[in-house]
């Protein structure tokens, strides 16, 4: 043991570092902005107004002014949108409203072919909404837009400014990486369309203005990190705009302006966007007041994939019932993973809820031992995964 001491440094910490450092008394702050220009004004523009205001076109009017002014000034504009396609979620355009799963308080998933709502941790589903159970209005849409189409509108709304498309299908070309950000750091192309890849790290003094076309898509992903990773991401754009003299132009649109997360990302307040974070995370037990194990169960033969996970749930629930600890150890699923099949094989996933901390762990782990995995089946187990896709 050396006695090194570790400084972990960021503006939007991830939520369970932040707790435990927080009860350990380990938290220096920093509550000034290094650097001499000021924050960019952001501004939350609320989407149902646009549409009772007759305009059904992504861009609202206030980001379509700020684009033009943008592009008179001889400055250059990045527009965000979610990952595409993964999975796509519902909202209704006139209240608001995202249909959630009442358990695990993520987002549930719209499948189209058998028109179902389904929850990817613990499988709940139901026959999608026609009309909105809030309130009552045939105003319920599924989101889940692409680069492409964002492109395409793009160009319609706003033809001769030239427009460059940053996703990981373009991206996917040697040197694509590097061929478009030149283009873009040069000023030869007055915007760029982008996933969260685009959000870190550019820093092109001649962008003052982010638009994120649809801030509720950054929180609405089937994750019970959903909120953190949209607050850290908008957080993040904010600072992407005005970063040279000119004092940058934000936009966050949305159908619920007044969500918590999107309101303090736009106040960059880290400390209120986490009293209310926590507060949820303690309601649904979810890390840091416990630690998620994730079992992902893959095979070619579907059949078979889906009777080794039921039966590997089935008994690992029947072990926590009979030690009488099914509240402390909870298990989730099985259920269809977000990204149902890759290279031909279909997937599933258990999700285990652990409060019992290295006592849960040592049991699973026994379980886990005792499991003859079928010869055409996969089955990985991940501690504390980073994603749930
Ligand atoms: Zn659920
Ligand atoms: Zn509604």
């Amino acid at each position: 043991r050396t006695g090194a001491v570790v400084v972990l440094g960021t503006a939007t910490p991830d939520i369970a570092s932040f707790f435990r450092a927080k009860n350990a008394g380990r938290i220096i702050t920093l509550p000034e902005r290094i650097g001499t220009g000021g924050l960019a004004q952001v501004r939350i523009v609320d989407m149902k107004e646009e549409i009772k205001n007759g305009n059904k076109s992504i861009f609202s009017r206030s980001l379509k002014k700020g684009l033009i002014d943008t592009f008179e000034e001889g400055k250059q504009a990045i527009l965000l949108i979610n990952r595409r396609g993964f999975s796509t979620y519902g909202q209704c355009s006139n209240c608001g409203y995202t249909p959630k799963c009442k358990r695990c308080d993520i987002p549930l998933i719209l499948h189209k072919t058998e028109n179902k709502l389904r929850c990817h941790y613990c499988n709940y589903e139901i026959q999608a909404y026609d009309l909105c159970p809030s309130c009552f209005n045939a105003t319920l849409r599924y989101f889940g837009m692409g680069t492409q189409r964002v492109e395409e509108l793009f160009r319609k709304e706003f033809p001769g400014i030239s427009v460059l498309r940053m996703d990981s299908d373009i991206m996917a070309k040697k040197h694509a990486h590097i061929h478009a950000l030149e283009s873009f750091s040069s000023g030869e192309t007055s915007v760029l369309i982008g996933t969260q890849m685009i959000a870190k790290g550019l820093d092109v003094p001649n962008v003052t203005l982010v638009g994120v076309l649809s801030a509720d898509s950054l929180f609405n992903i089937p994750d019970f990190r959903g909120t953190e990773r949209g607050f850290q991401l908008l957080t993040q754009v904010a600072g992407r705009a005005g970063r040279g003299d000119f004092r940058g132009r934000v936009y966050f649109q949305t159908y619920e302006p007044e969500f918590f997360a999107v309101n303090h990302a736009k106040e960059q307040d880290y400390p209120s966007f986490y009293c209310y974070e926590i507060q949820s995370r303690n309601e649904y037990s979810y890390p840091p007041f416990s630690d998620i194990i994730r079992f992902i169960i893959s095979s070619k033969a579907e059949i078979k994939g889906i009777k080794f996970a039921s039966d590997v749930a089935y008994r690992l629930k029947a072990l926590m019932e009979e030690r009488g600890i099914s509240e402390r150890l909870e298990i989730l699923g099985p259920s269809r993973c977000i990204i149902q099949r890759i290279k031909e094989e279909y997937r599933f996933q258990i999700l285990i809820k652990n409060t019992l901390g290295e006592n849960g762990h040592f049991l699973v782990n026994n379980f886990v031992k005792q499991v003859s995995v079928p010869q055409d089946v996969k089955f990985l187990i991940d501690v504390d995964p980073s994603d749930m896709l």
